[in-house]
């Protein structure tokens, strides 16, 4: 099929591009067109050393192909570096693919600070300072498609993943905010649940499924988000082995206890059955819809809800 999703004349930074999926987004986009800021620390799994030659080696590649690329080697706790290389060398930044990631998986008992600490600064962190420092960019120039990598992880939970469950589903609530905060400056903003074969999955996978589930499989998805014309934003998909599926958070019609007539714990236990009741389930898309409920059950209309 033709090439219709095109990105010629824009600037796009891929994280943790020097593996795994980054490279693959990266390679992508470059041969679409895009000007591509291949960043990758270059370090472990484990967030242990760093080096350039991961990052290099993807922009030989993209080079080696008629491509347009730049490596940087800042891990994205120094957003603002890596959003200056696509600056220095390219004159703006596009669409940011918050991609970059390690795991330090333990169970809750036996994780310690620092296994918590790293994979908040690199998940968290790292995507906060990278989006924060290309938002005044893509809010002047009106343009801007941003993607961040959360986890099936993060959404169902995973034993001995509690420092990382809890940075990707933070990333959703990220996305869902800068959703928000981007719609009048047309900056879209998506998160992707993936499912690849990768150094960060071989240990967990045989290897027969560590090598059909390529990352390539990933990749489609997250260029059709940060295309021209994608107007979704907010969104959350699963995405792996050829099969894309959006996310929205579903909840009970609940039970409604007397406000004014107070009620107990004993009220709540007797009415268990109908607060999880998932028929005629509602899907609230907004903080605003959620509130619904509350204020009618205390008698108030609130303008604008
Ligand atoms: P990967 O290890 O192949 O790639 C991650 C890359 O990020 C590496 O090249 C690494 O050097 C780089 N990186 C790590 N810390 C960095 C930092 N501080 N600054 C810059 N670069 C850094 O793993 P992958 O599977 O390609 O993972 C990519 C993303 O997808 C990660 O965020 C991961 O959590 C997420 N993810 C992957 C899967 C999967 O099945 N592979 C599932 C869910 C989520």
């Amino acid at each position: 099929m033709a090439d219709t999703l095109k990105f010629e004349d824009r600037v796009v930074v891929v994280t943790g591009a020097g593996a795994g999926l980054g490279r693959s987004h990266a390679l992508e986009f470059a041969r679409r067109g895009a000007k591509v800021v291949v960043n990758d620390l270059g370090g472990s799994t484990h967030g242990e050393g760093k080096g350039s030659e991961a990052a290099d080696k993807v922009v030989a590649e993209i080079t080696a192909m008629g491509g347009q690329a730049v490596a940087n080697y800042d891990s994205v706790e120094d957003g603002d570096a890596i959003i200056q290389t696509a600056i220095d060398n390219f004159d703006r930044v596009d669409v940011v693919v918050n991609n970059a990631g390690i795991l330090r998986d333990t169970s809750f008992a036996k994780m310690t600070d620092q296994d918590w600490d790293l994979i908040y600064r690199v998940h968290v962190l790292g995507a906060y300072k990278v989006s924060k420092a290309a938002w005044p960019y893509m809010q002047e120039q009106e343009y801007g498609r941003i993607i961040n990598t959360s986890s099936a992880a993060g959404i169902y939970g995973n034993f001995g993943q509690a420092n990382y469950s809890t940075a990707k589903l933070g990333l959703f609530g990220l996305t869902q905010t800068l959703a928000i905060e981007g719609a009048k400056k047309n900056i879209k903003v998506n998160a992707i649940a993936p499912v690849a074969g990768s150094r960060m999955t071989e240990t967990i996978l045989p290897p027969e499924v560590v090598k059909a589930l390529k990352p390539e499989f990933i990749t489609p998805l997250v260029v059709k988000l940060c295309a021209e014309d994608n107007k979704e934003s907010g969104g959350l998909y699963e995405v792996g082995a050829g099969w894309i599926s959006k996310l929205q958070w579903e909840r009970t019609q609940g039970a409604k206890f007397n406000p004014s007539e107070g009620f107990s714990a004993e009220d709540v236990a007797d009415n268990w059955d109908q607060i999880c009741d998932f028929t005629d389930a509602e899907k609230p898309k907004t903080a605003n819809d959620s509130f619904v409920p509350v204020f009618t059950n205390l008698g108030i209309k609130i303008p604008g809800m």
